[in-house]
């Protein structure tokens, strides 16, 4: 059943939000006053300069300046400035709302339904322009929570001193002014910065109900930036890792991408699985994992997102896929091999594992088609790698996944899942000259020992082959 919590009908105007808040003076949110205290650290208090924002970013301020209207960059970008990093994205926070904001650039869209916003577009740069959110009362339906308290509209609009209370993270709630380059803290953000704490506005156990995925934004934050997770939010978050699983697939995809593609995967991995998020996120994997943890000391899932965390700093790309493909990879054996042990033949219980296990995760996890259908090419080419005799490896080098399939071959031979001899192989023989890799992949010599008529067979596959038949 949902709740729906009504509010008065001027969340559009600021200006009679702003009335309201000098009469109900007193009002207070679910868990905190309207009318916080700020405090304005005026330019010199402050490193950023507008040579670190976004040309794109400036304009968008100045315009809403020019307008009328207030103007403010906030979240990570602001976050990110003060500690001298590149902001991944600027984001600008009005009293304009989108509508308003439509009407003032041309080159403007309105998305999102739970959240609306404006994206004005310069060429490849979006910079996103959302309204200040208003304070939750009774009397409006453009906010509305679930029955477990998570939010699943929340388009009400108001003024600075209410937005803040919307935000996740005090560092996350720090409001660069462009009319006169200072920042607004409403709730201590600047102090937190200096200590590096992760602490979440209001009381963590409502915020976290609201909206669980800030459970993995502390996680994402924590690695990034090297913070250390407030200890009331840490106490909220242990044992609310459940609250995850009512949050639609699709949105998960996209904060598990977050966590894995940016250069700290091992890391977050380990502090996912600290707050027993983790096992929310990959269940099939988990599972694996507790087992392999008795036995097996190098994990291929481990040594993956080493890998990827490596290939960032060296300024080289990571795919998404690939990642599904090393957290699933162990599920997927794991269920193979007890198909082959009920008499199913090795590569039909591979393809059949790959299948239900891929069925499985994109419950948790959406698995859009291109990316299951990468990671299964990844997987049915390791089968492949064992054929080293006549055309068949020159035919494999031209595959699309090649790459990508030989990378997979080295991070199972580095973790004993396959012979190291044959990714040694598979290196010399991409690195050799045409003659070479012609000789590399000629049938040995019958000695007179074989002359007995019976055909050997060049293709015998290591005992911890990976999956299917060599096709
Ligand atoms: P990043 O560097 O990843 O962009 P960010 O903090 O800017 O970090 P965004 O997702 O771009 O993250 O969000 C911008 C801002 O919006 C946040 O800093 C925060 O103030 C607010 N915000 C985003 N998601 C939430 C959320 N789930 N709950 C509350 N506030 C949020
Ligand atoms: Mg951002």
């Amino acid at each position: 059943m949902i709740n729906i919590i009504k509010k008065t009908n001027i969340g559009v105007l600021p200006i009679l939000n702003f009335f309201k808040k000098i009469i109900q003076s007193t009002v207070h949110d679910t868990d905190h006053p309207v009318a916080p205290k700020v405090k304005i650290y005026a330019r010199p208090e402050h490193c950023i300069s507008r040579s670190q924002i976004s040309e794109n970013a400036l304009k968008v301020l100045y315009r809403l300046q020019k307008e009328g209207f207030e103007a403010y960059l906030v979240g990570g970008c602001v976050r990110d400035l003060l500690l001298g990093r590149e902001p991944k994205d600027f984001d600008v926070v009005t009293d304009a709302d989108p509508e308003q904001v439509r009407r003032v650039f041309r080159n403007c869209r309105i998305i999102g339904r739970r959240f609306r916003l404006a994206h004005v577009h310069f060429g490849k740069e979006v910079i996103e322009v959302a309204t200040f959110r208003g304070a939750a009362d009774e009397q409006n339906d453009k906010q509305v929570l679930n029955n477990e308290g998570r939010l699943l509209r929340d388009n009400v609009y108001g003024a600075i001193e209410e937005d803040v209370w919307r935000r996740d993270f005090t560092v996350n709630a720090l409001y660069y002014n462009i009319k006169d380059f200072s920042v607004a803290d409403y709730v201590g953000g600047m102090d937190d910065h200096k200590t590096g704490t992760l602490k979440l506005i209001g009381d963590p156990e409502t915020r976290f109900r609201e909206d669980p995925v800030r459970m993995l934004r502390a996680v994402r934050f924590a690695v990034k930036l090297g913070f250390k997770v407030d200890p009331a939010c840490e106490n909220a978050m242990h044992g609310a890792a459940e609250l995850l699983s009512s949050i639609p697939s699709a949105r998960l995809y996209d904060e598990v991408l977050k966590l894995f593609l940016f250069g700290y995967a091992l890391q977050a991995f380990e502090m996912l699985r600290h707050y027993g998020l983790f096992q929310v996120l990959f269940p099939d994997t988990e599972k694996s994992l507790a087992a392999e943890e008795n036995g097996f000391p190098r994990l291929l899932l481990i040594k993956a997102l080493e890998n990827s965390d490596n290939r960032i700093a060296d300024g080289k790309s990571v795919t998404a896929y690939f990642l599904f493909a090393a957290f699933l990879w162990e599920p997927v054996s794991q269920l193979a091999k007890e198909k082959m042990a009920k008499g199913l033949v090795e590569f039909m219980a591979y393809q059949d594992a790959a299948n239900e296990i891929i069925t499985r995760q994109a419950k948790n996890t959406a698995l859009p088609r291109h990316i299951s259908l990468a990671m299964r090419e990844v997987w049915s080419l390791q089968p492949k790698f064992n054929a080293r005799i006549g055309s068949k490896p020159s035919r494999l080098l031209t595959h699309p996944r090649f790459r990508a399939g030989y990378d997979f071959l080295i991070l199972r031979a580095e973790t004993g899942g396959a012979e190291l001899e044959l990714a040694q192989w598979w290196q010399r023989y991409q690195n050799a000259d045409e003659t070479e890799q012609r000789k590399m992949t000629q049938p040995p010599r019958k000695t007179q020992n074989s002359k007995s008529g019976r055909k050997r067979s060049y293709r015998k596959r290591p005992n911890n082959s990976a999956a299917g038949t060599e096709a």
